[in-house]
């Protein structure tokens, strides 16, 4: 047997796996007709509604596949070649090409795909350079920083002695802030990385003031890795120590992290580690046990799919659909922090724009099938659980093939849902039935017209 592009197939290949998932499949019907039901509505509510949430993307189904395969299976403590347990021939091969895809997409000299999550990615950088009790500087949780940043609430915030740096007026990173803040601080560890920043990152600027207080920089780029990977945001792999990401927000893979070294990864610690032992021993013994391998085939597919052009172009319309989108708001009286964005975030302050909270935006528009997050903006004066602003994320958008039509529509609706839902109070909304159903019909058009492909 050939592929379509005249390769040999593995002798296996397309006989017995469609007769694995199809017997799965009827043993589902069969067993747990509840649970059967409750993926087919959710297959149903995701056809249907338009996903703005900014972090998450729809995975590839053939990546949901590979994570749902029989590599479950198997334990495998350790690293390829280095097992604690025997069965590991396909696992080994499996980790061996997420690692060469990672190392490939990041232009990484090092990656480690094995972390749970981007914060157990996090966690193992921390706890590998730092002692507890150290200095760490990162970005407030107000501003868009992350839990796993040292929010007081995260182990990160218990273990170490954590410091936060904020946001100017403008909604922007104020670098002289953040130098401030080291130099007053002297962390051990910087953190760059945000959850709701719709501007570009100076990682040069942080690498300046990392090295002036003898800091390691850490840069998150959870958020923007397919931007990273596709050129359209510049890389942190030779400015950061070291690089952490997730694979499910913008690389459209499984839930999971990935751990990044550039040049850094030959640098010799204090203790006499390289970069990269450290990274390694971090992760396993210090932080987790076991990888997940189901989710290690389904990493090295997402990885493998970065490289096409395919995926080039997604990001590319990632980019543009979210300016048009900010711009398309911005139109219509919207303040947008920043006045617009870079990557595929738009955070709009919809206290200012409509008299009503972030919360309350946030179920409006789900009443009408659009589905976005309540976010807290600069100066905000509501707790993160009610809010002022809201973020879109354009992810999904791309992933359906919609264009700047598409956009000023969905636009169009955001604005008019907004303007008709008023404020009973901070946590709750009423919205006129007729304004209900009319945006509701025209985002399912679109939702029609565009559909997520393979679902
Ligand atoms: C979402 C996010 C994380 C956490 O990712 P999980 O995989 O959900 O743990 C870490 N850092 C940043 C900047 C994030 O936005």
């Amino acid at each position: 047997m050939t592929n379509v592009a005249g390769l040999p197939l593995p002798a296996q290949a397309g006989t017995s796996l469609p007769s694995f998932y199809e017997n799965a499949l009827d043993s589902l019907e069969l067993d747990d007709p509840v649970l059967l039901g409750l993926l087919n509505d959710e297959l149903g509510r995701q056809r249907e509604t338009l996903a703005l949430v900014a972090s998450c993307s729809p995975v590839s189904p053939a990546a949901l596949l590979a994570e749902g395969s029989i590599f479950a299976n198997v334990t495998a403590e350790g690293y390829p070649g280095r097992r604690f347990h025997a069965g590991c021939v396909n696992v080994d091969k499996v980790e061996r090409l997420a690692v060469d895809r990672a190392k490939h997409a990041f232009r990484a000299r090092y990656a480690n795909v094995q972390p749970h999550s981007a914060s157990t990615a996090n966690q193992v950088v921390m706890n590998a350079l730092l002692s507890p009790g150290d200095p760490i500087l990162g970005m407030d949780l107000d501003a868009g920083g992350h839990l796993s940043h040292g929010a007081p609430v995260n182990v990160s915030g218990r273990v170490f002695v954590a410091r936060g740096y904020g946001l100017a007026p403008d909604g922007l990173i104020d670098y002289d802030e953040v130098r401030a803040k080291a130099l007053e601080h002297r962390p051990r560890l910087i953190i760059a990385g945000t959850t709701a920043y719709p501007r570009t990152i100076d990682w040069a600027a942080f690498r300046a003031i990392a090295d002036e207080v003898g800091a390691y920089l850490l840069a998150d780029i959870t958020h923007i890795a397919g931007l990273v990977v596709a050129g359209l945001h510049p890389s942190p792999i030779e400015h950061a120590h070291v690089v952490t990401t997730c694979t499910h927000k913008q690389l459209y893979g499984p839930r999971g992290g990935l751990i990044l070294l550039g040049e850094s990864a030959t640098t010799t610690l204090p203790d006499g580690r390289t970069l990269e032992q450290a990274m390694q021993g971090g992760l396993f013994p210090l932080m987790q046990g076991a990888p997940v391998v189901n989710s290690i085939a389904a990493k090295a597919y997402a990885l493998g799919a970065v490289d096409t052009p395919r995926f080039a172009d997604t990001m590319a319309r990632v980019r543009s659909l979210a300016a048009a989108l900010a711009d398309q708001l911005m139109r219509r009286g919207v303040r947008v922090i920043s006045e617009g964005t870079d990557n595929h975030i738009v955070v709009a302050d919809v206290l200012s724009s409509f008299g009503i909270t972030g919360v309350n935006a946030e179920k409006a528009l789900e009443e009408c099938d659009i589905l976005v997050n309540k976010n807290r903006i600069v100066g905000d004066v509501h707790p993160a659980n009610v809010a002022s602003g809201v973020r879109f994320g354009s992810n999904s958008m791309a992933a359906r093939g919609l264009d700047a039509e598409d956009v000023a529509e969905i636009a169009e609706v955001v604005v008019d849902v907004l303007t008709a839902a008023e404020s009973a109070s901070a946590r709750v909304h009423t919205l006129d039935p007729q304004v209900r159903a009319h945006a509701r019909k025209r985002i399912g058009a679109i939702c029609g017209r565009r559909p997520l492909a393979g679902y």
